[in-house]
C-alpha cells in the first residue's frame, strides 16, 4: 500500500438490506463472488487451462509490481519457458535479463532456483501441497497459499494487501489493516472462508479483485461495491484512521534505484562489461554505486568473470 487511505470520495446511498440489517458472512460472500464473475479483469493467468507454473510465475511477478507492467513480461516468459524445466536449463542470468524492469530482480533469481527444484524434485510439476510449495525458494506463506488456491482450487487463507484492506473495512470497521499481518487478521480471514474448496478458492480471488478494483487504498469506490450496506466501515460513517501513518516507499535516489541502474547495463548488453561501465550508470554518488555493485555481486545477480569483466 502506498498511501494512507482517505475517506471515500464517492460513497453511494446504501441499497439492498436496510442499514440496520446485518447479514451473515454466508450471505455476503456470494455477493462478492457474483460481482467477481461479472467484473473480474481478463488476466491471462486466470484463464482456464493455464498451468500451475503460469500461476506461480504471475504470483512472483505481481509481488511488488502492478498488473499493467507484469502483463507483457508474463506473456514473454511463458512463451519462452512454458515449464519449470525449460527455465532451469538456462543460466540464471537469462532469468534476470528477462525480468526486465519489473524491479526487485532477486525475485527472478528465486524463481529460477524454484524452477530448478520443481524440475528436479517434483517431476517438473508445481506441487499442490502447502508444505512442498513453502520449501521452494522465494515461496512464502502468501505465495504458497495463492498458488494452491488459484492453480489447484484448494481452500486456504490467501491474505494479500487487497484482501487485508477489504476485510479490515468490511468486517473490522476501520480504514486499513495493521502494518504487518496479525494473528487476529488470520483468524478473521479464516472465519470468512467458505467450507467447500472450490467456493473458498473463488472467494479468495474475488475478495482480492474487489480490493484491487473497488475497495482501493486511497479512494474506495463504494458506489460500485456489491456489499456497501454490509460494510462495517461504511455503516460507521467512515471513521478516520487513527493508527500510525503509513509512508509510501521512496525510490528516487535509493540504493534500490542505484542497483537497478547498474543492473540495466548488463541486462541491455549482449556481452560482459567492465566494472567502470556499470559504475558510470550512476554518476550521482560514486560511493553509493560501489556499494550497490558490491551488493549485486554478493547477491549473485552479477558475476565477475575471469578477465575481471562483469556479467549477469
Ligand atoms: S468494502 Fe465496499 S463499502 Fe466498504 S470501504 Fe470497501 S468499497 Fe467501500
Amino acid at each position: 500500500m502506498s498511501a494512507e487511505p482517505e475517506r471515500p470520495s464517492r460513497p453511494r446511498p446504501a441499497d439492498g438490506p436496510e442499514r440496520g440489517a446485518t447479514r451473515t458472512r454466508e450471505q455476503v460472500v456470494p455477493d462478492i463472488c457474483a460481482w467477481y464473475a461479472a467484473h473480474a479483469r481478463d488476466l491471462p493467468w486466470r484463464e482456464r487451462g493455464v498451468s500451475a507454473w503460469g500461476v506461480m510465475v504471475s504470483e512472483f511477478m505481481l509481488q511488488q509490481t502492478p498488473v499493467s507492467r507484469v502483463l507483457p513480461r508474463w506473456r514473454e516468459w511463458m512463451e519462452r519457458w512454458p515449464t519449470p524445466a525449460d527455465l532451469s536449463v538456462e543460466p540464471v542470468g537469462e532469468a534476470v535479463r528477462a525480468w526486465g524492469h519489473l524491479g526487485y530482480p532477486r525475485r527472478a533469481q528465486r524463481l529460477w532456483q524454484a524452477a530448478a527444484e520443481i524440475a528436479g524434485r517434483f517431476g517438473n510439476v508445481v506441487p499442490d501441497d502447502l508444505e512442498d510449495l513453502r520449501s521452494l525458494p522465494g515461496v512464502g506463506e502468501y505465495t504458497a497459499a495463492a498458488i494452491a488456491s488459484f492453480a489447484y482450487g484448494r481452500r486456504h487463507v490467501v491474505l494479500d494487501t487487497n484482501v487485508r484492506r477489504v476485510l479490515a473495512r468490511l468486517d473490522g470497521g476501520v480504514a486499513q489493516p495493521p502494518a504487518t499481518v496479525t494473528r487476529a487478521e488470520r483468524d478473521r480471514a479464516r472465519s470468512w472462508l467458505p467450507d467447500d474448496d472450490a467456493d473458498a478458492a473463488l472467494w479468495a480471488v474475488a475478495a482480492m479483485e474487489l480490493g484491487a478494483q473497488v475497495c482501493v487504498a486511497t479512494t474506495p469506490d463504494c458506489g460500485r461495491c456489491p456489499v456497501r450496506s454490509d460494510c462495517a466501515w461504511a455503516r460507521a460513517g467512515y471513521p478516520a484512521w487513527t493508527g500510525p501513518a503509513r509512508r509510501g516507499q521512496a525510490y528516487a535516489g535509493t540504493d534500490r534505484q542505484c542497483r537497478g541502474a547498474l543492473l540495466a547495463v548488463l541486462r541491455e548488453s549482449d556481452a560482459p562489461r567492465h566494472e567502470a561501465d556499470l559504475l558510470a550508470a550512476w554518476p550521482v554518488d560514486a560511493a553509493q554505486a560501489d556499494r550497490a555493485l558490491a551488493s549485486l555481486l554478493a547477491d549473485g545477480l552479477v558475476r565477475r568473470e575471469d578477465a575481471g569483466l562483469l556479467s549477469l
